[in-house]
């Protein structure tokens, strides 16, 4: 019964209840704790079983003659890589949950990553008819954990791609202005509606009624690793009509407005 609390706010009776308020508190964190250990714990686990299954299909698909089986197993090793995709993405933003398993800072050049990056996306973006181009300016150095930013990337471009129609290009730069770099990834799809914006930064929130397929964690890492570097992100109108996603990061120290 709070009542008396209330009217005789005296100190020593207050102790007891900011008490159980705080044993109330850390067996919330203890759940929340062991609720994310649980994620990626699965999400770790589930990785092995998944590359078994794509490497088995891989190689029935090799040895396969029949067209309709073929079709198949490509519909299963795309189910394959969204599993696959999902996993990594859950294990990113769990990892990051915890600070202590976030990979330790450590120099490195944000444009030949954002290049390699871009490399590994080669495939899928000519399978989706998609252009890619990049434009950096000279050597640019950040202090960061490098699977973090792979993550950040990976997602940026990921999705500038299954949102860009056919014959759609996608522009990546990257800015020095000050203190900061400026990563900016845009695309000439649909963009995202003023309403959903805000939104869209939320786990597992996607923008209703779209024919794409995902988990809406990619923004969520996307914002996530931006800020554990002491950046941000921000989704702006592209100049192709489509969506710009901006990612403003600190320069590694030493590289300030020279
Ligand atoms: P996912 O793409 O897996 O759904 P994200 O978190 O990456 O999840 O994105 C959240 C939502 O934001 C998406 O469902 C989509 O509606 C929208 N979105 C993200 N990137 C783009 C983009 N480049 N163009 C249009 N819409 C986008």
């Amino acid at each position: 019964d709070l009542a008396p609390l209330q009217f005789q706010p005296r100190h020593a009776e207050l102790k007891p209840f900011v008490r159980s308020i705080n044993t109330l508190l850390s067996r919330v964190r203890n759940s929340a704790e062991r609720e994310r250990a649980l994620i990626a714990d699965a999400a770790h686990e589930l990785r092995t079983p998944l590359a078994a299954m794509r490497v088995n299909v891989e190689a029935l698909h090799q040895q396969s003659t029949d067209p309709r089986q073929r079709e198949l197993m490509d519909s299963l090793l795309r189910s394959n890589e969204r599993a696959t995709r999902m996993v990594a993405q859950l294990l990113q933003l769990m990892r990051s949950d915890a600070t202590a398993d976030a990979g330790m800072p450590s120099s490195l050049r944000l444009d030949t990553l954002v290049q390699d990056r871009l490399a590994e996306f080669d495939g899928l973006a000519a399978a989706a008819g998609v252009e890619l181009e990049l434009v950096a300016t000279g050597p640019v150095t950040v202090s960061g954990d490098r699977e973090g930013l792979v993550s950040l990337v990976d997602n940026l471009v990921d999705n500038a791609i299954k949102y860009s129609p056919r014959g759609g290009t996608v522009h990546a730069a990257l800015e020095r202005t000050g203190t900061e770099v400026l990563l900016s990834v845009s695309d000439q799809g649909p963009g995202i509606a003023v309403q959903w914006r805000e939104r869209v930064f939320d786990r597992f929130f996607r923008v209703p009624d779209q024919v794409q397929s995902g988990s809406g964690l990619g923004l969520a890492i996307v914002q996530n690793v931006a800020a554990r570097h002491g950046g941000r992100a921000s989704l702006h109108e592209g100049a192709g009509g489509g969506l710009l996603v901006q990612v403003a990061l600190p320069l590694a120290p030493g590289q300030g407005s020279d």
